[in-house]
């Protein structure tokens, strides 16, 4: 059976070329970048070019960049980084409520200790309004931490004008863009933002690499303590080789990033149109245009607790996408939080498809998913009919 491949919001494929530039750091070129012989330095060298690259794309210095484990971690070190050089007392953050949990989680962990954390809406298109920014900004707002795109519907935040109202009172901006970066520009010599979080395996390079950029002269408080790497702000033996295939990534990403785009919102573009013809009860979430290039998030009217169903169903046929509520079968059917703060109601908020394109994928893929769908749609609708009609 043909495989295919529409879930990378949740991971990507690695380019061979990617592989390609790891494979010698899991060869000759083994050495600890701190050591000071020939070995230690050849390292040094992947590392250093691997800084380069990441900062080339964002326009950025290659001293801005402090690699980490995760674009996890990058959140963690970010908040809890700017929050820890504060008493709780003194620090209010601002975040928006359908963030990743790499970011809820932390501000809940914030607000144990003690810390203010405010949560501010989204638009049912799931958009932060800029003027909700305004409004819940106080004297002692330290960080705003705003995601660049949404992992679960694609909306695309409007970063450059939170940014400048943050700056403007005096605070630090903190953008999540683990789902934006290698696919829109994110150019930190344009956007006024302190810090950005990104990491490689969304785009096309390896699991268990982030970075997270700090602009020059910006102080955080380091979350790991040792032996001083990274400026001292993230200490551990570097993992050069997934270092060596972030900085790869991000030099692919960067380079292929305006006709890629162009492909990928074709596709994307394609499959909407075509759905809303042939599936008269599916809907689009999130906003038409303000969202990522390949990312398509669906509802069937009616049908939105069998998602998971739906998921499953495409599944057998080959095709991976994932539901955009709860991740696992285990919460099947529990209202996704992003879609209760976009102001869905509980039923609506049950489930979604959440189907994502990538630098592989072909016009052939989109064809076969746009033949399957429908009747697998047609199949729920009875299903859900006739239990009705049991109940
Ligand atoms: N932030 C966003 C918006 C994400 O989509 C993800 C992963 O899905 C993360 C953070 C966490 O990144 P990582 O898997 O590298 O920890």
């Amino acid at each position: 059976m043909e495989q295919i491949y529409f879930d990378h919001s949740a991971t990507t494929p690695l380019d061979p070329r990617v592989v390609e530039a790891m494979l010698p750091l899991y060869g000759d070129n083994f050495g600890n970048p701190s050591s000071l012989h020939w070995a230690g330095q050849n390292a040094k060298q992947a590392v250093d070019e691997g800084r380069r690259q990441v900062a080339e794309l964002f326009h950025a210095q290659p001293d801005e960049i402090v690699f980490t484990a995760s674009g996890t971690e990058s959140d963690n070190m970010a908040l809890v980084g700017v929050a820890s050089l504060y008493l709780p007392q003194d620090c209010h953050i601002i975040t928006s409520s359908f963030e990743h949990p790499a970011i809820l989680e932390t501000c809940k962990y914030l607000e144990r200790l003690g810390y203010a954390v405010s949560y501010l809406p989204v638009t049912p298109e799931g958009i932060v309004d800029p003027e909700s920014l305004v409004q819940a900004l106080r004297p002692k707002t330290r960080l705003v931490s705003i995601m660049a795109a949404n992992n679960v519907v694609g909306t695309l935040q409007p970063i450059a004008e939170l940014a400048q109202i943050t700056k403007a009172h005096g605070a630090l901006f903190h953008t999540d863009a683990v789902q934006a970066v290698g696919k829109i520009p994110l150019h930190v010599d344009a956007l006024p933002i302190d810090f950005l979080s990104l990491s490689a395996h969304k785009l096309h390079g390896p699991k268990g690499i982030g970075a997270l950029y700090i602009r020059q002269g910006v102080k955080i408080e380091p979350l790991v303590h040792g032996g001083g790497q990274e400026r001292g702000i993230r200490s551990a033996t570097e993992n050069v080789a997934a270092i060596a295939g972030l900085g790869k990534a991000a030099e692919i990403a960067g380079a292929e990033m305006s006709a890629e785009a162009s492909r990928l919102v074709q596709l994307r573009d394609r499959i909407i149109a075509e759905v809303s013809e042939k599936i008269p009860n599916a809907y689009l979430i999130g906003h038409r245009y303000k969202r990522l290039p390949g990312h398509i998030c669906l509802g069937f009217a009616g049908q939105e607790g069998e998602a998971i169903h739906l998921m499953l169903a495409l599944n057998e046929a080959g095709i991976a996408i994932s539901t955009g509520s709860a991740c696992s079968a285990h919460h099947a059917g529990q209202p996704s939080y992003i879609l209760t703060a976009m102001g869905f109601d509980p039923i609506r908020a049950r489930g979604s498809l959440r189907i994502t394109l990538g630098r592989f994928n072909t016009d052939a893929e989109v064809d076969t998913f746009l033949d399957v769908l429908p009747g697998l749609v047609g199949e729920l609708h009875s299903v859900t009919s006739r239990s009705f009609a049991v109940a």
